[in-house]
């Protein structure tokens, strides 16, 4: 039987493992990177990147389509060839899927195909390859959870495995979860074209993100068009002509497809945790310390298996953090309050820190200064005043707890209040921060400074 030793290896090669590889070899460590699969795992294959170049391709659809003429731009026919647009997004995967195996080479990992699975202290089993690790870091990630009762079929009803590397479109969809992958996709079939129906069990879209936010994402959801409810219960779906009926406890729901957004759960099956000792919780994440330590020495869990934000940068984050603790090297532990969120929706969604209410609960008095994008000239450009930036801040200390904004690209503002918040900054510093004009980002200062009721435009 072939063996061969490694200072580090690594279980999954998505963002967190193939990041987690690169710093480890920084570090001198010989590195292996076990992968079932593609390289780049959920994020560049079937989340992150596909999923943004499909929301590119209809927010460009529908701002022509629906108001290239406010902007003075005329076309006779605005339409679209989904073929195309789902070779674009294949292609923009491929180019980034050929970078990440570049990176693999540059940085004298060995990559090792097949699935591996922890066989005792000190060793993996790839097939039937035994490496000998002297550590060893999971990063196996999650896949999409179901509904009991409800199957999967990949064309009536699907999850988002399916939706990133479908080549056609329903006309009509319903979408159980308004998480990060309900709206999303809610915002992408419906600039498409296509009647959604967001289905969420909880009182409110988002439900994660400050409750403002929440508001905001419903009051533009239902001005777009789309049928959104909350509160409601599904009892099961069941295919119809044509479809899929949804039964809800009060009526029942009609779509060409069904889309259940609902969570995902943790790829922690059948790697060998129990015998190596490696303990999960009742969700089947993996238990890990803020250096992303398991319960068993020498073994380490990183990203989606390991709960928290399942998000791709929190991955590729606590990957270096596992292998900074496995090099002697710690530079600071996991904070997943310093996590960013962002939400490719329209209107897109970002936050770092507490919501306003956690703030509250967390026993801090509060002040909170928002700002709207109504009032922020770059904002009226991009034609998109909806929306605004909020910072929540301890009003005793003035200390930055939280930051929220919702509108137009969103998603590219949160790093900087991100960075102050990572220095312990104060919302006056955020404030005092020179913001260039005319940019998005003059509302993240406004909003700080609005917390000490200092805004200049409002
Ligand atoms: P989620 O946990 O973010 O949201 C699921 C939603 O479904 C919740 O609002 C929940 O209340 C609702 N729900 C659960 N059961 C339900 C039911 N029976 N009926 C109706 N509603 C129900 O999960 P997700 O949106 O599936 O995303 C999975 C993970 O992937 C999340 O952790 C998310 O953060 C991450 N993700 C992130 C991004 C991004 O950052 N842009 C994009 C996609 C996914």
């Amino acid at each position: 039987m072939p063996s061969a030793d490694f200072d580090a290896v690594i279980i999954g090669g998505g963002t967190g493992g193939y990041v987690a590889a690169i710093r480890a070899s920084q570090l001198g460590l010989k590195t292996a990177l076990v992968e079932q699969g593609k390289l780049g795992g959920v994020c560049l294959h079937l989340g992150c990147i596909p999923t943004k170049a499909l929301l590119e391709s209809s927010e460009l659809l529908a701002k022509v389509r629906d108001r290239g003429p406010e902007f003075g731009v005329t076309a006779k026919q605005v339409g679209f060839d989904y073929g195309r647009i789902a070779d674009r997004r294949d292609g923009v995967v491929n180019q980034l899927w050929k970078g990440v195996q570049g990176l693999m080479k540059k940085n004298r990992i060995e990559v090792i195909e097949g699935r591996g699975t922890l066989a005792g202290k000190g060793a993996v089993m790839v097939g039937s390859t035994r490496l000998r690790a002297r550590n060893v870091v999971l990063a196996t990630g999650s896949r999409p959870r179901g509904l009991p009762g409800i199957e999967f079929d990949g064309k009536a009803v699907v999850n988002s495995d399916h939706a990133t590397t479908a080549r056609d479109l329903p006309e009509s969809i319903a979408i159980i979860g308004a998480g990060a992958i309900g709206v999303e996709f809610a915002s992408f079939y419906h600039q498409m074209g296509a009647k959604v129906t967001l289905l969420e069990a909880l009182d409110r879209l988002v439900p994660l993100e400050d409750e403002d936010v929440s508001k905001e994402m419903a009051r533009s959801f239902q001005k777009a068009g789309i049928d959104v409810r909350t509160g409601v219960r599904v009892k099961g779906a069941k295919k119809a002509r044509g479809g899929v009926s949804v039964q809800l406890d009060d009526g029942e729901v009609f779509a060409q497809q069904l889309l259940v957004a609902i969570g995902r759960q943790a790829n922690s099956e059948d790697l060998g945790l129990e015998k190596a000792g490696v303990e999960v919780d009742q969700r089947g994440f993996v238990k890990v310390d803020e250096w992303m330590r398991t319960s068993a020495d020498g073994v380490w869990a990183i990203g989606d298996l390991a709960g928290g934000y399942l998000l791709a940068h929190a991955a590729a984050h606590e990957g270096i953090t596992a292998v900074e603790d496995m090099a002697g090297k710690r530079v600071a532990p996991m904070h997943q309050e310093l996590v960013t969120r962002c939400t490719y929706s329209h209107p897109q969604i970002s936050s770092v820190g507490l919501t306003e209410a956690q703030a509250r609960a967390a026993g801090h008095e509060v002040k909170a200064g928002r700002f709207p994008f109504v009032a922020n000239g770059r904002a009226l450009i991009h034609g998109e005043p909806g929306g605004f930036a909020k910072v929540v801040a301890d009003a005793a200390t003035g200390e930055v707890l939280g930051t929220h904004v919702i509108g137009v690209e969103a998603t590219e503002l949160i790093a900087e209040p991100a960075l102050a918040q990572l220095f312990g900054g104060d919302a006056w510093e955020i404030g005092r921060n020179i913001h260039p004009h005319p940019t998005l980002s003059e509302a993240i200062g406004e909003a700080a400074l609005a917390a000490d009721g200092v805004a200049i435009h409002i």
